[in-house]
């Protein structure tokens, strides 16, 4: 099926390139922590899905069926794009890829990351922002911009 060939080959809404947490309702807490997905919080102390999701296993997630409701309803701008076939699954595929190719430069610029920084380049890139290298910050705009133009759309950076 395109739409799951699509999401098996990015994986960008929950490995923290995209963003850096998803909404919980408080019913869904105990049954993730059941499942040994440690829960965060935002900063104002609703509880939360920090990503790198740990449930996320390479590109698949491991808790798909009882996935939260903020996951089950998240669809990027991409994926709609597929939905509605204004795009193919090659020319879909092929935006993923210059994705990943955007992140793999800007992580070839970040300094090595330290045992307690986040998995997510995007998200060390951002914490770094200020003392960034020229290039390093040409690499994180660059990425940036290819993100928010062609996955998150209207819906923005969720923090
Ligand atoms: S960012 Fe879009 S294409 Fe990628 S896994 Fe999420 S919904 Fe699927």
């Amino acid at each position: 099926m395109p739409l799951s060939t699509l999401c098996l080959h990015c994986g960008m809404c929950c490995d923290g390139t995209l963003f850096t947490h998803v909404s919980l309702q408080p019913t869904e807490v105990l049954a993730l922590q059941q499942r040994g997905v440690p829960v965060g919080q935002r900063a104002d102390g609703s509880p939360a899905l920090v990503q790198h999701c740990a449930a996320l296993d390479g590109r698949a997630c491991t808790a798909y069926a009882e996935r939260p409701a903020g996951c089950r309803r998240y669809q990027c701008q991409l994926y709609g794009a597929l939905a509605e076939k204004e795009v193919s699954l090659e020319e879909a595929l092929a935006v993923v890829d210059e994705a990943h190719a955007l992140r793999d430069a800007l992580e070839r610029e970040l300094p090595s990351a330290e045992r307690d920084a986040p998995r997510s380049v995007m998200q060390r890139a951002r914490h770094a922002a200020p003392a960034l290298s020229e290039r390093a910050q040409a690499a994180y705009t660059r990425a940036e911009a290819f993100l928010d133009a062609r996955f998150r759309g209207r819906f923005g950076r969720r923090g």
